[in-house]
């Protein structure tokens, strides 16, 4: 017999695919499990989503939150009424979020005027709100009161998390890590060719992962022969302490997967550049983006910040990342040369024009 909207939510928790999904969602999957729910996601980023969002509050917000407004008004028409949108205030001592994501619970509240159960836990380190709070809050709110079962729930959603991180740090990429870690695997990431060029991207998650919004940066760098690294994989003791190498703090929430990433790959000499990928007025971002900018030009390393919002073109996009790779590969071969280290290097987008013109091109 076939169940209505309200009966299967009653079982079924939404969880929109942006913001703190891209951190968390392997833990929040086993936790929800663990407690007896399914999870319900949002589809994937799209124009139309992204413009659903923005219908819903000021032009000057950032896109990931219209990202994350068009997520949750796409659970709501899928017929989900109950969604996990958790106030994630301080994720440490004194380490914290940005305003918007503190308050997403109240900014959904404000803005979507539609009747919907909200499960708004809150993080926040700083006050002594802590992660188990935080976990007993969630179940709380969902009526469920069983110390033992929520216990079981928290180590359920760790070791989901822990099989995660342990394939992203091996350097398996995102959504393969996702998708084998919510099927209780772990799988070693097959023997990789070596690219000849490779950067790091400083950039948040929510940022990065979503295709739509970072334009499949990463899938396009590797076409281009480039290797590209990001702060998932860096463990979380080797981002702290390249950060205070650098002879800065930890101030934001996502400051490893910006800072702390773009720190350790540039101290320990592993890339050819650093691109930096933000949202158009994104404040705490553009305070890392300039700290990390300051330490490249002291030590002679190429960086490129590249902002977005729900209007950047394609097009543009891709000809900046490929000027980029093109002085990349420019610069590298210069190195090489002046080392003596004759190396084949990939043709830059300008010598490929020229190839078609004079077939007697030879490269370095
Ligand atoms: S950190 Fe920046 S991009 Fe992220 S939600 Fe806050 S303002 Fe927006």
């Amino acid at each position: 017999m076939k169940k209505d909207n309200n009966e299967i939510c009653n079982n079924i928790i939404g969880i929109p695919k942006a913001i703190s999904y891209y951190n968390n969602y392997p833990f929040y999957f086993g936790f929800f499990k663990g407690l007896g729910f399914d999870i319900l996601l949002s589809d994937k980023t799209t124009t139309k989503l992204i413009n659903e969002g923005s219908n819903y509050v000021v032009s000057d917000t950032c896109l990931p939150i219209k990202v994350f407004v068009g997520h949750v008004v796409n659970l709501l028409e899928k017929g989900c009424n109950t969604i996990f949108i958790p106030s994630l205030q301080s994720t440490a001592y004194k380490v914290n979020n940005c305003t918007k994501i503190r308050g997403l619970p109240e900014i959904i509240r404000n803005v979507i005027d539609r009747p919907f159960k909200m499960i708004e836990p809150t993080l926040d380190k700083t006050n002594n709100i802590f992660f188990k709070d935080f976990c007993y809050d969630t179940a709380h709110q969902l009526d469920i009161f069983d110390e033992n079962k929520i216990e079981v729930a928290i180590q359920y959603g760790w070791s989901i998390y822990n099989n995660f991180q342990q394939m992203t740090l091996a350097g398996i990429p995102f959504e393969d890590a996702i998708k084998y870690a919510i099927e209780n695997k772990i799988v070693s990431k097959p023997i990789e060719i070596v690219k000849p060029l490779s950067v790091v991207i400083m950039a948040h998650g929510y940022n990065l992962f979503d295709e739509r919004i970072s334009m499949s940066l990463i899938k396009k760098l590797e076409k281009m022969g480039v290797k590209a690294y990001t702060g998932l994989n860096v463990s979380k003791q080797d981002a702290i302490s390249s950060i205070e190498k650098l002879g800065e703090i930890q101030y934001w929430a996502n400051e490893l997967d910006l800072t702390g990433a773009a720190a350790y790959y540039m101290l320990n000499n592993k890339v050819d550049g650093i691109i930096a990928l933000s949202a158009f007025g994104c404040g705490p971002d553009s305070l890392m983006v300039d700290e990390i900018q300051y330490h490249a030009s002291e030590k002679g390393l190429p960086m490129m910040h590249l902002t977005i919002d729900e209007h950047t073109g394609e097009a543009g996009f891709i000809t900046r990342v490929e000027a980029f790779v093109d002085m990349l590969i420019r610069r590298k071969r210069k190195i090489l040369k002046d080392n003596n280290n004759i190396k084949r290097l990939p043709s830059s987008k300008r010598e490929q024009t020229a190839k078609k013109d004079d077939k007697t091109v030879n490269f370095v």
